[in-house]
């Protein structure tokens, strides 16, 4: 380093703030609106279109009719979803919304396909 100097002053004024960093999982910081998180599915609401499954990006939702009527379960493979939201935009009956949830690492891939009645 040539002027190793001139990184004092620096060095000494961030040494004196404490970390911009939290202690996650013991701190948590507020999850702010709008943000992205796990999709619900709310069957009641569904009209079984499959716009969700035609628009998402990262092929994550599977739409299904179970049963005779016209009852659908959605399943979010949630190791392919990139959360961002576009089968909620895409969806004509707002059957799907974003929730804050973000804590859903998994040990075991088959666990995270989410399947939603
Ligand atoms: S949030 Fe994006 S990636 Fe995930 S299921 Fe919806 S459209 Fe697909
Ligand atoms: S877009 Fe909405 S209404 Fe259509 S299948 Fe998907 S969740 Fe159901």
């Amino acid at each position: 380093m040539k002027y190793p100097g001139k990184i004092l002053p620096e060095v000494l004024k961030t040494a004196m703030k404490p970390p911009v960093t939290v202690r996650y999982p013991y701190e948590r910081t507020e999850i702010p609106e709008g943000f992205r998180g796990k999709i619900h599915f709310d069957a009641k609401l569904c009209i079984g279109c499959k716009m969700c499954m035609r628009d998402c990006p990262a092929k994550a939702v599977e739409i299904e009719k179970i049963g005779e009527d016209k009852v659908f379960k959605a399943t979010f493979y949630l190791d392919h979803c990139i959360y961002c939201a576009q089968c909620v935009d895409s969806c004509p009956k707002k059957a799907l919304a974003s929730t804050p949830e973000f804590e859903l690492a998994h040990y075991q891939r088959d666990k995270l396909a989410d399947i939603q009645k």
